[in-house]
């Protein structure tokens, strides 16, 4: 589904959504100069950020789901890798510096046109304190994971496969699908 828009980005005349010739989807198309607005999904960068058996969470104090909790992560700048997003995003949260990451799983979530990228880090001296998109920030280990008080479903199941592989002193990379269904959530991963 594709957000709606009433005017071209080009030239500021009327858009109509319809099929373009040799497409199989609806876009926004210009009545005047043609440009077709392609929409495509948005990646968000973020990081479990280690330090001792702890890991670092971040409560928020934007909109949406202001008050809960949540790794850092958000959507990613133009001109930067995945990694340096997720590193980014914890500096800007946290005020956070995440060395050694490597991907810990991929999300993809298509009913808000969403792909999360998660990496797993040390977060440097065990510092960070809260950035302007924060509340508070704090080291948890696992017993004291607010699970009833995490922002997003996708924080929830990274935080699941974290500690289902170290349990098994296993960290693996994964793959997975949140796809609502009605009312449901069906989360796959691999
Ligand atoms: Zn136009």
């Amino acid at each position: 589904m594709n957000l709606k828009l009433n005017y071209c980005n080009q030239c500021g005349a009327t858009v109509s959504h319809k099929i373009p010739a040799d497409d199989n989807l609806p876009r926004y198309i210009c009545d005047d100069c043609g440009n077709i607005h392609y929409q495509n999904p948005r990646i968000i960068a973020g990081c479990i950020a280690e330090w001792e058996n702890k890991i670092l969470l971040c409560r928020r104090s934007i909109e949406p789901r202001h008050g809960l909790w949540t790794l850092p992560a958000g959507f990613m700048e133009n001109n930067e890798t995945t990694i340096e997003g997720a590193c980014r995003e914890a500096q800007e949260e946290a005020n956070a510096d995440v060395i050694d990451s490597r991907l810990f799983c991929m999300f993809s979530i298509p009913h808000i046109s969403q792909v999360y990228m998660m990496y797993l880090g040390q977060l440097k001296n065990g510092k960070a304190h809260p950035g302007a998109e924060s509340l508070e920030v704090d080291l948890f280990n696992e017993q004291d994971i607010p699970w009833d008080e995490l922002a997003f479903p996708v924080i929830t199941e990274t935080l699941k496969l974290y500690y289902a592989d170290k349990l098994n002193n296993n960290i693996q990379v994964h793959n997975g699908e949140i796809i609502r269904e009605q009312n449901n959530l069906i989360i796959n991963h691999y």
